[in-house]
């Protein structure tokens, strides 16, 4: 374009001096020359120079309307090979080119990334072939290169590929930003020599910028984009593995599930996970054919460090820093990529609280199962002795070995009253145990209520007399039968009973009462009501927990353990029925129980 301009210029400046010559020189030039003819020639040229100056401009004009097309268009793109695809073809238009190569720079090696033809031009194998000493020229220069003929260019002359692609016209611009050498753009034309004009190699390079910029721009969203989508999975299979993981605290299964949700987190062929135990190292899960190998894996266990090579994986299980095992991975068709261990490091952190859970859940059930199996030991060995001492005691109260006197009654009577509550303290001891283990067994028989409440009755007797409370019994002799261990029944009326006398002060009221239960057909219901201390809402929602004994001084001033309700609802329940209570701090308590009606005979 601009030497088109400079041309016109100089032709114009031309045909002024020929018209001034002309002029000034008429009656001269008239001896040797027709001045008409002069005239109409050089008007001729006018005309011709006018037509000229008239379509540089429309050339001009059409070349910034395409490249701020072009610009547009690149400037507001993000799907930068689409873009750019078009913008080629414009290139192309415009500058008269057979064909328009996008290249990147890809690890230090230049890939044709996009190749382009004009449309009479059929698309070929060699469209892809460049030549590689124009590019280095570019780099070399830093700037766009043009050469009307590269074969006789005397910077390409040693280069093969000019010769044997036989190119003539290229033009090469750099895709650069904030110098940063992303591609190039590249044209050429093998057939012609001097296609290109100066005014390509601008439009070209003004191209190039805009291009690198939306190419820059296309690649950070696609990373964007990319980095963002593969953290939404990796959440979402983290979130899926936790709950998976801690919806089970069985050691076994947790382990099983850990390995595979990693393995197949990272695409892995097999995987296993090995835990820390007092023996050494034990493979608690494995998953595949291959087998770990014990030598890496205390490596990785010392070093609290991840091993990784592309085809196997170690990575450490730390709570706190402080190793529980190791995972072991290998790679299937796939290999790993340090993407792969980064997310498989998190995975095995996450799974990490669920496998100490697991043990410590473990840990809590075997020291659990030990404690039932001493409590049990001992309540049984305490037994053999209290009932000797309880037998010699009732010898001596009821004189059988002579007379006492009244001091030696008093201490018999404390002696007696003390074993009995141990006695009740080492049966509810062995109690717990037992149905804490499962090891409680009932013998269910068809049992009348009344004859529980009386044995009940009688149990309490002597302290329901001296704190001289009222006691109602209200058992309709219609009651039909329960379904239950007689012992059991007994033992859950004597608790509730007692309890009723222990925290009523004196002359206050207790009652019994059952019925058949109309809101649950099928069963019987018995209540055991008194005008005690009562209890706070707060206490009664600890109620039936083991060892719970309220704060209140009133029931803190009578002795328990704070095992009895434990006991009896758990003996409710294990007869199919269930135990609530109703109570006010300072006016009374209503605790009840429900007991599944017995069957007919038949
Ligand atoms: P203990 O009577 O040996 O303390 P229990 O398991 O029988 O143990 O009762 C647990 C706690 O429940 C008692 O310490 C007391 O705080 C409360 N409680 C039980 N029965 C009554 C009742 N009838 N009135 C008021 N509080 C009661």
């Amino acid at each position: 374009m601009e030497t088109i301009k400079s041309d016109v210029g100089q032709a114009e400046a031309t045909l002024t001096l020929l018209r001034d010559l002309i002029h000034n020189q008429r009656l001269a030039l008239s001896q040797h020359y027709n001045t008409n003819d002069l005239e109409m020639q050089l008007a001729t040229w006018e005309g011709m120079l006018h037509q000229l100056q008239q379509n540089t401009a429309l050339e001009r004009s059409a070349r910034l309307g395409l490249l701020y097309e072009a610009s547009q268009a690149l400037a507001h793109s993000l799907d930068w090979d689409d873009t750019v695809e078009s913008v080629m073809d414009i290139v192309i238009r415009v500058t008269g080119a057979e064909r328009g190569l996008v290249m990147l720079l890809e690890d230090g090696k230049w890939q044709v990334q996009l190749s382009r033809s004009s449309k009479e031009i059929p698309f070929s194998q060699r469209d892809l072939e460049f030549s590689h000493s124009i590019i280095e020229q570019m780099v070399s220069q830093g700037k766009a290169i043009l050469t009307h003929n590269a074969q006789r260019d005397p910077r390409f002359n040693s280069s093969d590929s000019i010769i044997a692609y036989g190119l003539r016209s290229i033009l090469c611009a750099p895709l650069m930003v904030q110098g940063e050498l992303l591609g190039a753009l590249y044209l050429e034309n093998r057939m012609k020599s001097g296609i290109f004009s100066p005014d390509d190699l601008a439009t070209l390079a003004a191209f190039a910028n805009q291009a690198a910029v939306a190419l820059a721009n296309a690649r950070i969203h696609q990373q964007t984009h990319r980095a963002l989508l593969r953290s939404v999975r990796e959440l979402r299979l983290l979130q899926e593995m936790a709950r998976d993981l801690n919806s089970s605290l069985d050691h076994q299964h947790v382990m099983e599930r850990s390995v595979r949700w990693i393995a197949t987190a990272v695409e892995a062929d097999s995987g296993a996970v090995g835990l820390l135990a007092e023996e050494g190292l034990r493979w608690a899960a494995r998953l595949g054919d291959t087998s770990p190998d014990d030598a890496s894996a205390w490596q990785v266990i010392r070093g609290r460090r991840a091993n990784f090579t592309p085809q196997q994986m170690l990575l450490p299980i730390l709570r706190e820093d402080r190793p529980l095992g190791v995972f072991w991975l290998a790679a299937g068709e796939r290999p790993f990529t340090e993407e792969s261990l980064e997310f498989a490091i998190r995975l095995a952190d996450s799974a990490a609280i669920a496998i100490e859970n697991a043990r410590l859940y473990e840990a809590l059930v075997r020291a659990n199962q030990s404690k039932n199996e001493f409590v049990s030991l001992v309540s049984h060995e305490l037994r053999t002795p209290m009932t000797s001492i309880r037998g010699y005691t009732d010898m001596l109260r009821k004189g059988i070995v002579g007379p006492l006197s009244p001091q030696q009654q008093t201490f018999i009577d404390t002696i007696s009253r003390n074993v009995e509550r141990m006695r009740i303290m080492v049966s509810d001891l062995l109690d717990i145990s037992r149905m804490e283990s499962g090891k409680l067994r009932l013998k269910p028989v068809a049992t009348a209520v009344k004859d529980a409440v009386e044995e009940a009755v009688r149990i309490v007797q002597e302290p329901l007399q001296s704190k001289q409370q009222a006691l109602a019994v209200d058992v309709p002799p219609t009651l039909p039968q329960v379904i239950a261990d007689p012992d059991r029944l007994a033992q859950i009326l004597i608790n509730l009973l007692g309890n009723a006398v222990k925290y009523t002060p004196a002359n206050g009221s207790v009652a019994i009462r059952a019925e058949e239960y109309a809101k649950e057909p099928g069963t019987v219901h018995i209540a055991v009501a008194d005008t005690g201390v009562g209890m706070s809402l707060e206490d009664q929602q600890h109620l039936f927990t083991k060892f719970f004994r309220s704060e209140n001084p009133a029931v803190r001033e009578q002795t328990g353990t704070g095992l009895g309700l434990a006991i009896a609802k758990n003996l409710v329940e294990l007869h199919g029925g269930s135990m609530w209570v109703e109570s006010t701090l300072g006016a009374g308590s209503v605790f009840h129980f429900t007991m599944p009606v017995a069957m007919s005979e038949s």
